[in-house]
C-alpha cells in the first residue's frame, strides 16, 4: 500500500489520530485520554474528517488522503520493451506540460518525439491514474521462470519521494488501461 491515509494531508506530520465518532465507552473515554485516538464527537458525519494532526490540527479523510496523494504527481517515467528488439520509452513533465516518447531498438534509438500536454490533460492524467489505482499497485510484478519476454517500469515523479513499479512478463490488471492512457498522452505507440 502506497497512500498512507493517516499522514497529514497538510504538513505531512506522521504524528496522527484515528478520529472516532459516536458515544464513547469508559473505555474508549480512557483511551482518547491516554492519546490513542481522538474523539470526534456523538454523531458520525457521513464523509467527515477520519484523522486528525496533532502538530497543525488538520482533520481529514481517506479520499481527501487519496487526493492528496494523486496532486503530488508532477511527473511520470514509463519504459517498455523485449529484452531483445523494440522498446519504447516515455517521459512525461507535468509542470512543464511536455511528453517526450522515443523508440529503441537493440539498444538504439531510432525515434523520438516531443510534444507539449495541456493544462486540462495533464489535469485528466492524474484522474486516470487515480482510476487505474497507480499507487497501489505492488512494487514489482515478476513472472518467475522466463528468460525473455516484456519488462517494463513506471516511476511516478512526485513532490517528496518517487514511486517506482515494475515488472517482467507479468503485469498490473490495469497495465493495458495504463498503455492506452500512455499512447493518448503520446500519441505514439507504447505496449
Ligand atoms: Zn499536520
Amino acid at each position: 500500500m502506497a497512500i498512507n491515509y493517516k499522514q497529514c494531508i497538510n504538513c505531512e506530520s506522521k504524528n496522527t489520530l484515528n478520529l472516532l465518532y459516536g458515544m464513547p465507552t469508559d473505555d474508549a473515554s480512557k483511551q482518547a485520554k491516554e492519546g490513542k485516538f481522538k474523539l470526534g464527537g456523538c454523531c458520525v458525519i457521513v464523509g467527515g474528517p477520519e484523522y486528525c494532526c496533532n502538530v497543525c490540527e488538520s482533520e481529514w479523510n481517506k479520499e481527501q488522503a487519496i487526493d492528496a496523494a494523486y496532486e503530488k504527481i508532477i511527473g511520470l517515467n514509463a519504459y517498455v520493451g523485449g529484452f531483445f528488439g523494440a522498446s519504447y520509452n516515455v517521459d512525461l513533465d507535468l509542470i512543464s506540460g511536455s511528453a517526450a516518447w522515443s523508440h529503441w531498438e537493440n539498444g538504439e534509438e531510432v525515434a523520438s518525439e516531443c510534444k507539449a500536454l495541456k493544462e486540462t490533460t495533464v489535469k485528466k492524467l492524474i484522474e486516470e491514474l487515480k482510476i487505474i489505482n497507480f499507487l497501489n499497485w505492488k512494487r514489482e510484478y515478476i513472472e518467475p521462470g522466463v528468460l525473455d519476454g516484456t519488462s517494463w517500469s513506471v516511476e511516478l515523479i512526485r513532490e517528496g519521494r518517487n514511486l517506482k513499479r515494475s515488472g517482467a512478463n507479468k503485469f498490473p490488471e490495469e497495465w493495458d488501461d495504463f498503455c492506452k492512457l500512455v499512447r493518448r498522452m503520446t500519441g505514439k505507440r507504447f505496449s
